[in-house]
């Protein structure tokens, strides 16, 4: 068992200025307030010190502190995520990697570039423009979301159901070990042999170490890419005809579900041409070489009429294609015009089962008064509702965290998983019992521990607590199995 530090000690101050220097290292109250949040409705957030290191000897000098010092430390990119997995929770060190954003080399030939973890995802794919390849994984965030923080949550992206989320795309990561110890796992020149130990670390939530260089896979560009915008008076047929497309054996490049509350809040803005009579749009993308285009494209255009489809666009140019994904793009964007706060969920249901469990979604919105809106990965089952409100009106988020709780109630009743892309964080633990047993619970306890017997990286996150972010620091001790 081990003590906790109470309170930031000048000394820890001094020996983190010493491993950086004054200009990047901060206990200010604003630093402090800033770093307490992420982009979920999670609170109780508290940092200490914040730290913005720029190699990987520096993070290990950070770590090796907070070893000595015997306090934890979180690992922050861009806190664009949205299950509180950048949170501090009890004054630990925040280690952000903003500043590590260099795209250290692009090897073409290989397929393969090595990258620090603060590198914008949209920056790498534009600083590929003209290479013929691309960064596959494309989170609605990657205008600000960091290829650290995505290997961390392994992300997915519209782009994500034919080519594979971000776990498919890393070949190797460098990691500072919880231990301060450096290492690499994978291998950018192939398969490794033994143990899949980056296929470990992507999806740890920051909780196994930090990574400090990604060789992340590059994907050559389609040699044709169509876009159809189809439109539906149900949204129930927008999700059958996903259904049937899947069924069929299409596997387009993204399929992309939005309903008329989505629509209404972006049109104006993206003024891409949806159609706002329509209940739901459907964008489907199919990439591929160009006479397998077309049959895709004739394919889906009859299933979505067989399903109701009142109108199926072809996009004709790539000013028009960009239009249509400015739209779903910037979907949680133009939500702030609307109400000021929101809560995006992220649950996976079979896909079979997507008509029924958005009506339940829509039932349970309206159970607590609360508006709903739906846009979301409709290929791979990915619901995300977004619970829109206003947080000053008094009890509101007890009410959005309680219609929160049944929509992941009701989808793990239908056979479904506690989160998509968006990880667990702090967000889902308190949920993880009811997806897991006691003795899967341990088994990823003991994993952890492999990598941080210290339980010092990211502690509070993923395994379930029993206490809340702004509670934790009234117990005295970190239990072992803290998760039981
Ligand atoms: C508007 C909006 C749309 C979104 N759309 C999507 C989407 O389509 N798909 C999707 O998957 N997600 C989406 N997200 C969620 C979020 O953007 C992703 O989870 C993203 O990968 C987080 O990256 P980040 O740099 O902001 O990480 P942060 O939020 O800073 O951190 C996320 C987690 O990663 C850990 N971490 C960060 N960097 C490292 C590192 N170098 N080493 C180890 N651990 C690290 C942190 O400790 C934390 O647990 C969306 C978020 C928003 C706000």
């Amino acid at each position: 068992m081990r003590k906790r530090r109470q309170k930031i000690t000048d000394p820890l101050l001094e020996a983190l200025i010493s491993a950086l220097d004054e200009e990047r290292v901060t206990d200010g109250a604003s630093a402090r307030l800033l770093y307490s949040k992420d982009g979920s409705v999670m609170e109780g957030g508290r940092a200490g010190i914040v730290c913005f290191p720029e190699t990987t000897e520096e993070v290990a000098k950070c770590v090796e502190i907070s070893k000595k010092f015997d306090c934890e430390f979180v690992t922050r990119g861009a806190g664009t995520g949205l299950a509180g997995g950048s949170v501090p929770c009890n004054d630990p060190i925040v280690i952000v990697t903003t500043r590590m954003n260099k795209i250290l080399e692009v090897d073409l030939e290989k397929r393969v570039a090595w990258v620090q973890p603060g590198v914008v995802n949209l920056d790498l794919s534009l600083s590929l423009r003209g290479t013929g390849f691309h960064f596959a994984p494309d989170p609605s965030s990657q205008q600000a979301c960091t290829i650290g923080g995505n290997v961390a949550n392994n992300s997915g992206g519209p782009h994500c159901l034919a080519y594979g989320v971000t776990n498919s795309h890393v070949a190797a990561i460098e990691v500072v070990l919880p231990d301060a110890s450096v290492v690499e796992f994978g291998s950018s020149e192939g398969e490794m042999c033994g143990y899949d130990l980056r296929g470990v670390f992507v999806g740890g939530e920051g909780t196994l170490g930090i990574a400090t260089r990604i060789a992340v896979r590059l994907t050559e560009d389609p040699p044709a890419v169509a876009t159809l915008l189809l439109d539906f008076s149900k949204i129930t047929e927008a999700a059958e005809t996903v259904s049937a497309i899947i069924a069929n054996g299409i596997l387009p490049a993204a399929l992309e579900l939005m309903d008329k509350n989505v629509v209404a809040a972006v049109e104006p803005f993206a003024k891409a041409g949806y159609p706002l009579d329509a209940e739901a749009v459907l964008i489907a993308e199919v990439d591929g070489l160009p006479d397998g285009v077309s049959k895709e494209i004739e394919k889906i255009t009859q299933l979505a009429k067989v399903n109701g489809a009142r109108q199926v666009r072809i996009a004709t140019d790539q000013e028009e294609r960009e239009r249509i994904w400015k739209g779903r793009k910037s979907a949680f964007g133009a939500i702030a015009k609307i109400k000021p706060d929101y809560y995006l969920h992220d649950t996976v249901i079979p896909r079979r089962r997507l008509a029924e469990v958005i009506e339940k979604v829509y039932d349970i919105a309206e159970k607590y008064e609360l508006l709903v809106m739906n846009v979301f990965h409709a290929g791979d089952g990915n619901l995300h509702p977004l619970l829109v409100f206003d947080a000053r009106i008094p009890g509101t988020l007890e009410k959005v965290r309680k219609a929160g709780e049944e929509i992941v109630a009701t989808s793990l009743e239908a056979g479904g998983v506690l989160s998509g892309e968006h990880g667990i964080g702090l967000e889902k633990q308190r949920f993880m019992t009811q997806q897991f047993s006691k003795r899967d619970l341990e088994a990823q306890d003991a994993l952890r521990r492999a990598f941080d017997p210290d339980n010092r990286s990211n502690p509070h996150k993923v395994l379930p607590t029993g206490a809340s972010c702004g509670e934790i620091d009234s117990l005295k001790e970190i239990p072992e199995g803290v998760w039981i």
